[in-house]
């Protein structure tokens, strides 16, 4: 399982104070097409294999309602 990018898993979480175009673990835009209001299966991440270790980080409140950016989920970033 690797459905941990906000597009992917959209539970609807209102009133979380997490911004869906941010990303969770280093704060830049994550570029998430639901953020930006297009639909959930533009969003580059449908495509992106998302790495098991950049997934663990995730804050869990941040879990379902923010996409990582793509240097996050690739696992390459810092
Ligand atoms: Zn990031």
């Amino acid at each position: 399982m690797d459905d941990n990018c906000g597009a992917r898993l959209t539970n609807g979480g209102a009133g979380a104070r997490i911004d869906p175009s941010v990303c969770p673990l280093c704060g830049k835009e994550n570029g998430c097409a639901m953020a930006a209001g297009r639909a959930p299966e533009s969003c580059w991440c449908f495509a992106a294999s998302l790495s098991a270790d950049a997934l663990g980080r995730i804050p869990p409140e941040a879990k379902g309602q923010s996409c990582l950016c793509r240097e996050c989920a690739g696992g390459s970033a810092r």
